[in-house]
């Protein structure tokens, strides 16, 4: 028998999916990690879990107890789903920069979800902050703190990192990954270098981050914006903090929709855009590196959940952009 036991269960262990046209047109293996098939949807269900039993295991969460987080959504979408599963209560706060279907996702799992003005980390408002302020003033509340909480990394130096090494029986050459809290490629960076030093970990940044800029010149200096989300940051996280990097590749929203639309069309995954930013990174690392590497990257979450946004040619539009 093989059976996953419940929701919690049934997190991790995603394929690893070759993406065949680039891998054809790189001569490199390019494997995106299928996290948009955990089963709330996005990369953000291992961390949600880690944190989760995190506090419960230092006592800080009991029962029917609340988890208070400030998220851009896929993190809330993955708490909320494990809150119900485990009984507890569960509050978001979300920029209102965010696409509707990840407000109204979180509402139907029964999250509260207040939506907040989207202001600079460094204003004490920001969702960030006030989800800490919040999670302070309630009994028997956490708060996630999915940015500089390190059961975020843990959870994918644990399960991430070991499912892609024994994925591809130890044989990657690299790995490149956006970051938002950096809870992916921190962990993964971390453990695949303590299975081989060898491995180039590469960060995938937007526009409007500031880790291209760090990695290349040890400033954080933020140029442009990007309409991806849930990606770019304009400081070095707790998670960050001591993961090796290798090297960064920025990539534009323009490069990043072409790849979306180039997996949709010649690939038939329907993915979202940081998932874009890190296809395209992949490919751009293969062509530095030539043929015959294998690179490893996340397929974060599913397009669906930017139905109104990047599969709207209307608000490309409003956003300068375009496909073809
Ligand atoms: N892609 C999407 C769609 C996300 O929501 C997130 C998390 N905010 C990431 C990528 C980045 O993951 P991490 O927080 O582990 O850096």
């Amino acid at each position: 028998m093989d059976i996953k036991n419940g929701f919690i269960g049934s997190i991790g262990n995603t394929p690893l999916i070759r993406l065949n046209s680039f891998s054809e047109e790189t001569g490199c293996e390019i494997l995106g990690k299928a996290e948009f098939l955990n089963p709330g949807g996005s990369v953000k269900d291992r961390a949600a879990l880690y944190i989760i039993e995190d506090a419960e295991k230092k006592g800080l969460l009991k029962p029917g107890g609340t988890v208070v987080e400030g998220t851009a959504g896929n993190t809330g979408i993955g708490l909320a789903h494990i809150c119900n599963a485990k009984g507890y209560k569960c509050l978001i706060i979300i920029p209102n920069t965010q696409s509707q279907e990840k407000i109204d996702a979180l509402t139907t799992l029964g999250a509260e979800v207040r939506p907040v003005p989207a202001v600079p980390y460094k204003d004490p408002n920001n969702y960030v902050k006030l989800s800490g302020r919040i999670a302070a003033e309630l009994d028997n509340a956490i708060w996630a703190n999915q940015f500089d909480n390190i059961a975020n990394r843990l959870a994918h130096y644990e399960t991430t990192g070991p499912e892609i090494w024994t994925q591809t029986n130890g044989r990657v050459d690299a790995w490149t990954a956006a970051t938002g809290t950096g809870g992916t490629f921190a962990g993964v960076s971390m453990y695949l270098k303590s299975q081989n030093p060898g491995v180039k970990c590469v960060v995938a940044d937007p526009m409007g981050s500031g880790l291209y800029s760090y990695v290349k010149t040890g400033e954080i200096k933020i140029q442009g914006n990007s309409i991806t989300e849930g990606i770019g940051n304009s400081r070095i996280t707790a998670n960050m903090e001591g993961s090796p990097i290798d090297d960064a590749i920025q990539i534009d929203d323009t490069e990043a929709l072409r790849v979306v639309y180039h997996l949709l069309r010649k690939d038939g995954l329907l993915m979202g855009g940081s998932t874009g930013i890190n296809v395209a990174a992949a490919v751009a690392l293969a062509k530095q590196m030539g043929p015959g590497h294998t690179i490893v990257t996340i397929l974060c979450d599913n397009g669906s959940r930017y139905q109104s946004r990047i599969f709207n040619r209307e608000w490309l539009a409003s956003k300068g952009l375009m496909v073809s």
